[in-house]
Order: structure tokens, then sequence, then C-alpha cells
């Protein structure tokens, strides 16, 4: 669809000669940003000639080739965000719009947070003066709550469309009707992999299909209107979406299995990278395993492989001599900031770094100088049941699409390798694509944001795929017990709306809203601050025992909850010392976001008129049952209750058997009865109480779902709460 395919053209643009945003003035013709050598450059001129032409421009393209990075910066350049305006870019994952703001200020050689910044959950750098914002999918949904048509931005690019991130495939369709709203506004999608023909459909809103018809159907209809014909065209986009595909340079990368799966892929996975090291060819090595945990597992095990093997300039007596020593190294979302720039580096000389990272690795961040891929084909996933209401997290196997993208990142340099731990045939076996995020949620958040967006009739808003029905009626009978919407099905006053305004997931802002009545608003605010922001405990490799003892000196009978509330007022009383947080194991960058996340929802409620603005949040001072009870008023859709300890026969007679609990609450279809315990990370899970609320489940490989955030409460309030729910209980 586009004019030019200038390939080998050095780039000219002038002043007043490039692609602009309408009535810009002329372009600075100093600036270069960017980094010239990445594939995407190439695609420039015709990138902006799209974008500045149509509506909807998808960009499909390897990871890696700078569509993330680089498209801003041209679009920047271009004078898209003269004006006032802003260009946006989201990103599914916190860590990328972090990490990525920070890589594009770099390049462009300026600090992070004035003209590049980023806006995560209870996180942001920005200023006045921001042009670029990278911000999660999230994010940008809230903003809409202020601004439904974004009114801030000239270009909005949707980035890693193709991991259908529930809150991409949101923001999509809500796009999409801000787009008819605005003709002014570009919509850049882009892709790893080919979504493109689907995406194309979706937005394509041209009458005819084609764009000369439908500039000459508008253009006799403006002329019938009696308006300027010229005038028509320049404000009109084509409303056809163009697609550009960005050659990368990749090399081919040879994929090896397993003759005979392996038992345990953790381990698995350290000697495979332990057996490619001792080849002794060059190359950085990238392994992909599920989860933190086992992250921290594996470089532990490498290090001591690390040591063990010595290198970099030979091996003690009687070991070998490898050229390369290895550096083990770890990559995940709650990585303290530090540890992640190391990822980045290039190795030093004679060093060989070996990356154990979670799916944060496979297309949102790029690391350069990686030759091999070991990947465990497994990933951590959201599930849903509709009939249980129970959404968990689960190691899932992976699908091949995504393992196409895994393997991929070993070809960036030079042909490169990637080992599967499976079997052919097994691979074979596993699902083609991954199914999006919207398809195993529970929508109970999507359908409180979409209404307060005053989209009243949810089951017709127009999705690029629809979600389950049933996991919609679900949404809504769960919004319907919490109060958040009335019988019609309209959001209501005191519950829905205000808990609309809060940036938390309905559970925990059904919680905070409640205390206000227990008079615990100034506890419960620090509790949903400290379970909404992710890692704050931050275990390092290796020092699991000691951490947890760390973790029992703050450890209350009630549950976590209580728990962090004990954590935050250490945390106080230490002069909120980052040395401090580190002797304990907790993520200092997670206490601070808390604190911000606490003083943004105190600023929310007092804005909207739920606490008054000039006295001090109340407090329950030394008595725990208010906050109790307000985490119960949240989460009594989430509580079980204790049923008998199983013990397994064959263990020692020490063992404390397994707790079982059983979910509270009614449900109209009969399931097979689901095992819950209680996670190990909370602190009563050798505890049994009679009756608990939990803030998520886990699905260990076992099949035992696992609570964590766990608190202890008393049956009858979950009675009181939501009597229509609840049997009373025996
Ligand atoms: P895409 O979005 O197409 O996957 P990106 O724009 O994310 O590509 O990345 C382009 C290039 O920039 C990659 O080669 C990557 O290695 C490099 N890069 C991105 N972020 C960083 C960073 N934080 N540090 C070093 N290099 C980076
Ligand atoms: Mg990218």
């Amino acid at each position: 669809a586009s004019d030019s395919d200038d390939d080998d053209e050095a780039e000219d643009w002038g002043p007043g000669q490039g692609p602009r945003g309408p009535d810009l003035p002329p372009m600075n013709p100093t600036y270069r940003y960017g980094d010239p050598s990445l594939p995407v450059g190439r695609y420039r001129r015709q990138i902006l000639w799209l974008v500045e032409n149509h509506a909807v421009t998808i960009i499909v393209g390897e990871t890696g080739s700078g569509k993330t990075t680089q498209v801003p910066q041209f679009l920047l350049e271009a004078g898209w965000a003269e004006s006032g305006y802003a260009i946006a870019c989201t990103q599914p994952r916190r860590v990328a719009a972090s990490t990525v703001a920070a890589r594009v200020a770099e390049e462009m050689g300026v600090s992070l947070g004035v003209e590049v910044g980023y806006a995560v959950r209870f996180d942001n750098a920005i200023s006045e003066r921001t042009r670029i914002k990278y911000l999660t999918d999230g994010v940008l949904l809230r903003e809409m709550m202020d601004d439904p048509l974004l009114t801030q931005y000239s270009v909005i690019m949707v980035d890693e469309a193709h991991e259908r991130s529930l809150a991409t495939d949101m923001l999509l369709g809500l796009l999409k009707k801000v787009l008819k709203r605005r003709p002014d506004l570009r919509l850049i999608i882009s892709s790893a992999t080919l979504e493109a023909g689907k995406l194309r459909d979706f937005f394509d809103t041209s009458t005819s299909g084609s764009t000369a018809r439908r500039r000459a159907a508008l253009a006799a209809a403006a002329a019938a209107a009696g308006a300027g014909v010229g005038g028509v065209a320049c404000s009109e986009p084509d409303r056809t979406p163009a697609v550009v595909t960005v050659e990368g340079r990749t090399h081919p990368v040879q994929v090896h299995y397993l003759q005979q799966p392996a038992a345990d892929y953790v381990t698995a996975a350290v000697s495979a990278a332990v057996d490619i090291h001792c080849e002794d060819l060059p190359g950085d090595i990238l392994i992909f395993l599920t989860g933190q945990d086992e992250v921290q597992t594996a470089v532990a095990q490498l290090e001591e492989h690390s040591r063990r093997l010595g290198g970099g300039g030979g091996g003690g007596p009687g070991r070998p001599s490898y050229s390369l020593r290895m550096m083990p190294l770890p990559l995940y979302a709650g990585l303290p900031g530090a540890a992640q720039s190391a990822v980045f580096r290039p190795a030093p000389r004679g060093v060989r770094k070996v990356v154990a990272a979670t799916n944060i690795a496979e297309t949102s961040l790029t690391l350069e100088g990686v030759v091999y891929v070991v990947d465990c084909c497994f990933v951590k996933q959201r599930a849903y049941n509709p009939l249980t209401g129970l959404e968990s997290l689960l190691v899932a196997p992976l699908s091949q699409a995504s393992a196409a993208q895994r393997a991929g990142r070993a070809g960036r340099v030079r042909a490169g390798h990637c080992f599967r731990l499976c079997r052919e045939q097994d691979f074979a076996q596993l699902p083609k694509v991954t199914v999006p995020e919207m398809q195993r949620s529970n929508l109970v958040g999507m359908v409180l944001q979409l209404k307060s967006l005053g989209i009243d009739n949810v089951m017709r808003f127009e999705w690029l795929a629809p979600p389950p029905a049933e996991a919609m009626v679900r949404a809504l009978e769960e919004l319907h017990a919490l109060r958040v919407l009335d019988d019609d099905a309209r959001l209501t006053k005191d519950v829905g709306l205000a808990l609309a305004a809060l940036p938390l997931d309905p559970s925990l802002g059904a919680a905070l809203l409640a205390s206000r009545q227990l008079g615990c608003v100034e506890e419960l605010l620090t509790v949903v601050a400290l379970m909404s922001v992710p890692h704050v405990w931050a275990p390092a490799a290796g020092s699991l025992r000691a951490a947890d003892e760390a973790k029992a000196k703050f450890a209350a009978v009630e549950g976590d909850g209580v728990t962090m509330l004990n954590v935050h007022q250490a945390w106080r009383s230490s002069g909120r010392s980052s040395a401090w947080a580190g002797r304990h194991f907790l993520n200092a960058s997670s206490l601070y976001r808390a604190d911000e996340a606490r003083d943004q929802l105190l600023g929310l409620l007092r804005r909207h008129g739920l606490l008054p603005a000039n006295t001090p949040p109340p407090s329950c001072g030394t008595d725990m049952e208010p906050v109790c009870r307000a985490l119960a008023a949240g989460q009594f859709m989430a509580a079980a209750v204790y049923e008998g300890t199983q013990y397994n026969p064959l263990a020692a007679e020490s063992d404390p058997g397994v707790h079982v609990y059983r979910l509270v609450r009614y449900t109209a279809h009969k399931t097979a009865p689901l095992k819950l315990r209680i996670h190990n990370s909370s602190v009563l899970w050798r505890s049994a109480p009679p009756c608990v609320v939990y803030r998520s489940v886990q699905q260990a490989d076992s099949g035992w779902y696992e609570m964590q955030g766990v608190t202890a409460v008393r049956p009858e309030w979950l009675v009181e709460l939501a009597p229509h729910m609840f049997h009373r209980p025996k």
C-alpha cells in the first residue's frame, strides 16, 4: 500500500519536507534521533508516510528490529509531538515500559522523565514536557476514564499486539471507537508475528474497501453538504489500515530436541547450558524458564557449576581449562534495577553471559549477543474457570508460536542454536498459538472499566475476539454480588462509581471502600498498596531460608495483610532505608512504589469525595479486627474453609500434612471439589485457620490450588456481608 520502497536511499528529510502531524510547524532539521543501524530504520520514510495518510498502520517485524525504540523517535522527529501533543507507546508489561523508556532517553541523550518518560501503575517518570510516553496498556485505559478521547496524544502505538493481553484487546476495541471521533489521531499497531490480517479486518472501516472510492464518496458527500472538498480530503485519513512488514536481519537457528523427556526442566536447562558452555564456542546463552523462583534456582545451580569449571584463564589443577568463564545472570520482572542493567551490558572479554529469564525475554526485551537458547517449553499463564470462578496462575505448555519467538532470540548476531527441553514428537502436540488472555481471565475488572467508560452493553462491544459468554455472565454476577452493579446492570452510585475510580483490583478496591465504615482507612491504604505492587519480597537465589526467617519477624496471626502492615511500619521506622530493606529481603523499589500507591489512593479517595479532605484517614490503632473485616468485605468471593488435614502415609512422623480447604462460595454449577491449600509463601501456611480469604491462587504441578495473600476471617462475617451468596455455615 505504500508509494516507495526506499531501502537504500539515504535519509534526507529537510525542514518542511517530511510528513507531519496536522498543522504543525516545520521540523527541526538538526535532530537526528535513534539508532540508524536497526532494520526498521530502512522503513522510516515508508512508516512516516503511511502514518500521515492512514488512520491505522500495522507494523509487523521481527523482535529486535527496532519497532519499540525507534518508531516513536521517528514520529517525534517528524513533528508529531509538537503543539503540546505527545506520542504514546503501550506495552503489556511494566518492565518493558520502564526499560525501553530508559533506553530511548539514553539514545536521545536526554534524562529519563523529561522528554521521554514512562508510566506504569503506581510509578511514573513523566513531566509536562514529556513527548514520548511509554506506558502499560492498563495505564492508558485508566487515562481514558479522565479523557475518553485521549486528546493529549497525536499518535498511539499499541505495541506487542501479538501478545493479546487482556488490556491490549480491550484497548483496541476502545481505540476503534476513539478513531471515529478523532480524525486527527493516528494509531500504530505493532506485532512480532502475523496477526496482521485479523487486525486489518478489525480496523477496516472503509465502506467499500477501496481507498479511491471511499475518498470520492466522502468528497461527494462534503460537496453535497456545501463544504470544501479539499478540507475533507486532508482532515480525513484513509480508513483502510496500512501494513508494513519490517524485514529483520536474522540468521538461521538450528533447533534441537531431547531424546527422552526431562523430569525436571530447571535442572535439565542448567545441564544443557553447562554442556553448551563446555563446547567452548563463543556466544551468550539465554535460558527460558517460567518464573522468578525457577530463575533463581537455575542461577544458583549455574553459579556452582561456574565455580567448579573456572575458565577465563584456565581451570585449576586437574580441571579442564576453558577460554571462557561463565557469568550466570537472572532476568525477571521483579529484578532490582541495577541487576537488570547488568543483563543488558555486553559480557566482558573472556566471559560468557548465561541469562536465566522468564517470558519477558521472549519479545519485550532483546538481549544482544545471544547465540544459544535453551527453552523449557513452558510458560506461566493466567487460567480461568468460569464454572468455579477461580482464576489462577499455572505453568502451562508453551505454544509453538511462542517457541518460535524464543528460538529466534538465538539468531540475532549469527547462526544460532535452540535447545528445546522436550521430544520432537511432544513438541508437535503443543498448541499452535497462545490463547488470548481475554479467553482465560476473570473479567470483573474489565467489565467494571467498560461500564465506567459508558459502555453499557458489554456483550455487544466490538471485540477483536469476543470473550467467552460464561465468563462475561460470571463477571456480571460477581459485580452484582459486590454491589457494584444494580439490578439493571448499571454502576451503582455509591460502590460502582467509587470502585471504578480506584486503580485497584475490584476486590481490593472494595476492601478499601469498606474500611471507611470500619474506621481503618489508614491501615487499609497500606495493605492494599502493598498487595498491589508486585515483588515486595525479593529473596536472592540461595538465601531463601534466611529470607523466610526475616519474614517470620513480621508475621501476624491474622495473616498476610496484617503482616504487610508490620512490614510497612518497620520500613517507616528504618527511615525508609534501602539497606534495611535489603537486609530483610525486601525490595526497596517496591516499597517506595507502595508509598506512592498509598498517596495516590488517598488522593483519589479525597478527590472523589469518598473521604473528608482535611482530616487524617481514620485508623483502628492496634485492633486488627477491622482490617480483617475490611479485607473480608472485598474478598468474600475468595473465601475458603478448612476441611481437614491430609497426611502422607509415607512421610515422616513429624510431617505436618496438608491442610485442605474448600471454596465457600455458592456455585450454581456442581463441579468436582477443588483442592485448595495455603501457599508456603503465606505466613499462615502451617497454621490452619478455620476460614480464610485470599488474594490470588496459583496452581501447583501437583494440581493443588495454592492460595496467596491469605487473611484469617470469621465465617459469620461472610454471612453478614453477603447473605445472598453464602449458605449459613453448619
Ligand atoms: P523491537 O521492538 O522491534 O523488538 P526494540 O526497539 O525493542 O526492537 O530493540 C531494538 C534494539 O535496541 C535491539 O537490538 C536491542 O538490543 C536494543 N535495545 C533495546 N533496549 C535496550 C537496552 N535497554 N539496552 C541495550 N540495548 C537495548
Ligand atoms: Mg518491541
